[in-house]
């Protein structure tokens, strides 16, 4: 379990399933072994941080050698709980909820959106790659054993569903309205504005233009 892995720093635990997919993938390759200049230019981070990160979970690189995949990819797993599924919900099957419902999450790790929710009575009742879509008005009758919730409604309803999802024991959510939620102690919200995103990445292509080699 992640959150019983004190000795890792958060910026280091945030990176794992990164290396995770990329590890995973080249495992399928049939590679046993990289080096962390091949890591490094992989998943863009520099490789004295991946040195730093993986020398938190005791896998040291061997110079020339570079690091056992198979090591790595077992640590990852028992780290990032690969084998226990979390239950997603989501809420919103707007354009981006449906983008979510139609993106295979399963692919590399063990999420499954399980159940949607809906106000528009032309969307309840209906399904997106077999994920069965909901009325809201259900929402505490159909949300058992689900963790984790996606938030892809309109801001102005974001808190209070976000309200209801916490009663309804949801401790994780993917907040992707601009609406900053407020939920008590323990519950965790992670917080992705596109439009932001979006928009940071031009001013700093603007102000803080990248120096390129040679
Ligand atoms: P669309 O074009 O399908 O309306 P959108 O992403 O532009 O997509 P939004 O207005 O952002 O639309 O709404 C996202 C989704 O959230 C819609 O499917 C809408 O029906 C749904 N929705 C609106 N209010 C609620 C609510 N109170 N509870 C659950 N879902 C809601």
């Amino acid at each position: 379990n992640m959150a019983d892995q004190h000795k890792i720093p958060q910026a280091t635990a945030k990176r794992l399933p990164l290396y995770y997919r990329f590890l995973n993938n080249l495992h399928i390759q049939g590679k046993s072994r990289v080096s962390s200049k091949e890591l490094s230019d992989a998943v863009k981070v520099d490789s004295a941080t991946i040195r730093r990160d993986f020398s938190y979970f005791g896998a040291l690189g061997k110079k020339g050698y570079g690091y056992n995949v198979e090591y790595l990819l077992g640590f990852f797993r028992k780290t990032l709980d690969q084998d226990e599924l979390t239950n997603i919900a989501l809420i919103g099957v707007g354009n981006l909820g449906t983008a979510f419902l139609h993106y295979n999450f399963t692919k590399n790790n063990n999420t499954k959106i399980q159940m949607a929710f809906d106000a528009d009575p032309n969307k309840i009742g209906g399904s997106i790659d077999d994920v069965p879509i909901y009325s809201i008005d259900e929402l505490e009758d159909k949300l058992k054993d689900v963790q984790v919730a996606i938030l892809t409604v309109p801001v102005s309803v974001a808190q209070s569903i976000a309200d209801r999802l916490v009663n309804c024991g949801v401790t994780g959510i993917l907040n992707f309205t601009p609406a900053r939620i407020t939920v008590p102690d323990g519950i965790r919200v992670h917080h992705i504005d596109l439009a932001v995103e979006l928009q940071s990445l031009v001013y700093f292509m603007k102000h803080y233009p990248l120096e390129t080699l040679e």
